[in-house]
Order: C-alpha cells, then sequence, then structure tokens
C-alpha cells in the first residue's frame, strides 16, 4: 500500500491537484504542529482505514522533490485523490469528515457515470478506485480490486483523458506519452498488488485485471511472458554448456548416463517455469511452443549426442571383436530411453516438430542391440572365447585341380557357450560312429573288409563312410550359421580336398 500510504500528497495533506496556496498553508499547519511536538492530523489521512504518519520537517521537504516532474505529478495523482468538479468537491468533503467509506463510494460512483472516462468522469473514476483500492482491506472483494484498478488505468492508457488528467494535476509541466506513464506505474502497481494480495501470483492477477485493455495487454503479455521464457533460456543455456563440456572428450561410458541426467535436470527445473507460461497464457500460444520447441531441442541433444559418441567409439574400434564387445558390454541406455519417455510424456497434447523427433529417436534407440546374439541358436549371448573353426575349400579348376580352402583349421565363427559344446561333441560323435560302424563291419567280416578296404582302395571306403557321416551329423548342423551357409551358396565344400 506504500503507493498510497506513502504518497507525497497524502504527506503533504492535500488533494493531487491542489494549489500552491492551499500547499503552503497545510505545510505551515503540519510546521506548527511540529513546533509543540504534536502530529497533525489532517483531513486527508483518511486514518482508519490508512494508519497514522509520522510527519516530521525532513519528510515533508523531501516531498516536493517526489512531486516534480509531470510524469512524478500523474503517476501520484492516479493513486491518491482529485478535485476536478463539484460532485469531486462534496464526495472528498463526505470522505474527510465523517470518513465514511460506502457513503464516498457511493457518492464517487454516481460522478463516474458508468465508469466511461470521459471529461466529466474521469476525475470520479480516479478518486472512486483509489477508494475502492483502500476499502480492499476492509471489504477483500478481489473482484471489485481488480474492476478499480481496470477502471483507474482506462483514464491513463487514452491519451486524451491522460491529458485531462495532465492538465489538472500538471498543467504547466512537459508533455508526456501513455507508454512512458504505463512503464512507470505498472511496476508500482505489481508493487501495490504483491502488498495487498500476495496469496495470488501477481502476474497472473495484472494480466486477468488488464484483459480487456487493449493497449496495456499487449506489451504486459510480452514482458511477462518474456520474463519467464528468459528463465527457460537460461537453464537451456547452461544444459548446452555442461553438455558440450561433456562430449567434448573421448568416449566413455559415463556420457551415457551423466548427459541423460543433465536433460533430466533440465525439464525438471524448467517445469515450474512452463507451468507459470501455461496458467498466464494457456497451450496454444506460439510463445509458449516456441520455448518448448527450444527445451527439447535440447532435451533431444542430451539423449542422441550420447548415443551417438557410443555408435562412433564402436565403429573406431570395428576391427577388433573383442573391443567391440567390452563397449557394447559397458553401454547402458536406459538413462537415455527414461529421458526420452520422460519428455515425451512432457508434450503430451503438444504438437510441435521436436516430438516426432524424439519418437524416432527413441525408437532408433530402443531398437540399437547392444548384445550381440549367437548365429546358431538365435538365443544366447555370443562368448568371446568360444569360436568353431570349419575346414571349408573349393575347387578354383575342376581339371588342374586347382582349389581354394581356409587356413588356420577353417573359417572361425562366434557362438555362445551352449552351442559350442553342442557341435564340438557332434564332432566327436561323427568321428566316434563312423569309427564303430567301420571297425564293427571289419569285426564281423573277420577283418575282410578291412584287407579290400586297405589293400585294394587305400582306405577310400572308411574315408568315404566317416565324411558321409561327418556330414550327417556335424556339418549339418554347423550350416544353420547364416556365414558357413553363405559359404555353401557360393559352392565351398566341407572338409578338406
Ligand atoms: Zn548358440
Amino acid at each position: 500500500m506504500n503507493l498510497i500510504h506513502h504518497n507525497p500528497f497524502r504527506i503533504l495533506g492535500v488533494t493531487a491537484n491542489a494549489s500552491l496556496s492551499d500547499r503552503k498553508q497545510q505545510a505551515n499547519l503540519i510546521a506548527q504542529y511540529l513546533k509543540i511536538g504534536q502530529n497533525a492530523k489532517l483531513d486527508f489521512d483518511i486514518t482508519p482505514p490508512l494508519s497514522p504518519i509520522e510527519r516530521t520537517k525532513e519528510l515533508i521537504e523531501l516531498q516536493s522533490s517526489r512531486i516534480h516532474s509531470t510524469e512524478d505529478k500523474i503517476m501520484h495523482s492516479l493513486f491518491w485523490f482529485v478535485q476536478a468538479n463539484g460532485v469531486d468537491k462534496i464526495a472528498l468533503k463526505h470522505l474527510t469528515k465523517s470518513k465514511d467509506i460506502d457513503k464516498a463510494l457511493n457518492d464517487f460512483e454516481k460522478g463516474c457515470r458508468g465508469f466511461v472516462a470521459t471529461p466529466i468522469s474521469y476525475s470520479s473514476i480516479i478518486n472512486h478506485s483509489t477508494l475502492q483500492i483502500i476499502a480492499y482491506r476492509r471489504h477483500k472483494n478481489l473482484n471489485k480490486l481488480k474492476e478499480a484498478i481496470s477502471n483507474k488505468f482506462k483514464i491513463v492508457s487514452d491519451l486524451k483523458t491522460l491529458n485531462l488528467l495532465k492538465g489538472l494535476v500538471a498543467a504547466d509541466g512537459m508533455n508526456t506519452t501513455v507508454d512512458r506513464i504505463l512503464e512507470l506505474t505498472l511496476p508500482k502497481l505489481k508493487e501495490l498488488l504483491y502488498e495487498l494480495v500476495p496469496e495470488e501470483n501477481t502476474d497472473k492477477l495484472i494480466l486477468d485485471i488488464f484483459k480487456s485493455n487493449k493497449v496495456i495487454y499487449a506489451g504486459l503479455e510480452n514482458e511477462v511472458i518474456g520474463l519467464l521464457v528468459e528463465k527457460v533460456t537460461v537453464l537451456i543455456s547452461k544444459t548446452e554448456s555442461s553438455r558440450g563440456k561433456l562430449l567434448k572428450s573421448n568416449f566413455s561410458s559415463s556420457i551415457l548416463k551423466d548427459i541423460p541426467l543433465l536433460g533430466k535436470k533440465l525439464v525438471e527445473d524448467s517445469k515450474i517455469h512452463l507451468e507459470n507460461i501455461e496458467s498466464l497464457i494457456g497451450k496454444p500460444d506460439s510463445n509458449y511452443t516456441n520455448v518448448l520447441q527450444n527445451l527439447f531441442e535440447e532435451v533431444n541433444f542430451c539423449g542422441v549426442l550420447p548415443f551417438n559418441k557410443l555408435i562412433e567409439a564402436i565403429n573406431d574400434v570395428q576391427s577388433s571383436r573383442s573391443s567391440v564387445i567390452k563397449l557394447k558390454k559397458d553401454a547402458e541406455l536406459s538413462h537415455i530411453i527414461a529421458l526420452y519417455k520422460l519428455a515425451i510424456q512432457s508434450l503430451d497434447g503438444f504438437t510441435i516438430p521436436i516430438k516426432n523427433t524424439l519418437i524416432e529417436n527413441l525408437k532408433g534407440i530402443g531398437e540399437f542391440e547392444l548384445e550381440e546374439t549367437c548365429s546358431f541358436c538365435n538365443l544366447n549371448e555370443m562368448n568371446e572365447s568360444r569360436q568353431v573353426k570349419i575346414p571349408m575349400y573349393k575347387f578354383t579348376d575342376f581339371i588342374k585341380s586347382q582349389y581354394t580352402y581356409f587356413k588356420d583349421g577353417g573359417v572361425a565363427v562366434s557362438c555362445c557357450s551352449s552351442c559350442y559344446n553342442k557341435i564340438t561333441s557332434r564332432k566327436v560323435l561323427s568321428f566316434v560312429i563312423a569309427f564303430a560302424v567301420y571297425a564293427g563291419l571289419a569285426a564281423v567280416t573277420s577283418g575282410v573288409t578291412l584287407v579290400i578296404d586297405g589293400f585294394f582302395a587305400r582306405f577310400k571306403l572308411y574315408t568315404f563312410w566317416s565324411s558321409w557321416v561327418k556330414k550327417k551329423i556335424y556339418y549339418s548342423e554347423v550350416e544353420k550359421h547364416p556365414v558357413i551357409r553363405k559359404f555353401v551358396l557360393e559352392g565351398y565344400e566341407f572338409g578338406a580336398p
């Protein structure tokens, strides 16, 4: 209530358009009281409901500097009383003598002529609204308070009525503009509202008061929203710079956690500001969707950039299988995925471009498989130390008996432990079966087959038999591997030529 309680005209004990002689008279009166050590009780103290003023010589002297410029005079008179006509005179008399606020409000209301600001009504509107603000502490009627402020500011947001007020309180002062007065008075009004109604959001209240005032609303909205947007922008920049630092160095699996957590913090810290913006202007406003777009672009970076860095690191070590497997094994994508889910959830009900990007990136990252599965069973995780080698060859020139084959024991393929055991045991089994059957046949025929095969066919029968068994039991199994199958289709045969 400083604006009214410590209004320079109140301290001087006069109306805002009091003549110089009136002012001098009041100053003398105050001085005389001070001489005998008393506090003057003046007509315009309006105590109660306003609390008393402790007037001192210094306080009185200070006031003329507070109402020096045209703008100062207009601002302080706007939150005080003026006497421009007979209606004001009568109503002010009622107020100061009888201190009957309701009666005075009634009198002023008659002069307000339906609260349309005209040369006849503007002074009553100022007086009525000032008194209504003073009465708020008593009636606590927020709608009456809002209406009073709205009416009051009609006077200064229209140049015609502003000039009328200027003519009344600063007739010989320099000209001023509506913008200049609003620039000066709106911050003061905010302070006043905060003092009177601390339980309400002042920005929301002030936007609500001026929603039908075209001159004030547009500028006010930009200012209020601009401040909130700025708060979010600062948070975005902070995140961007921390993220940049973490991404500068070489890949480390910790960035898959630390950077998404930066994004998560950004979403959490911005929440209150976004809620404020939304409550002030509502969802469809472009000011709001623009800030959301910027915010979630940064959140997207906090998810996709560390992921890209992982992919780069994997590509860099592609030649070393064990390094690739180690990178994938240490990588943890749950933080990135959680961040994307949080972001998409936060954008529920909005259609902005970044939302689709977030959805697509979540899908892509979610589908990325960190663990390689065994190609034999397509079930278990690959075990790096388990490798089977399959001998394979292919004739390049059948006539000349020229062929190509895999050195070091054959094509090496990795697999899971379970498949490794299964495949090696089949290899052993195929040998055991082939040998047992051959030996059994030799025993049954008392060695005749052995002699014939050995002497006449140089064991071709055994070679043929054992490779047939191996094919049925062992190669049929390894052929399930896509790499081996590819070589078979290219014309490779199992075994050595
Ligand atoms: Zn397997």
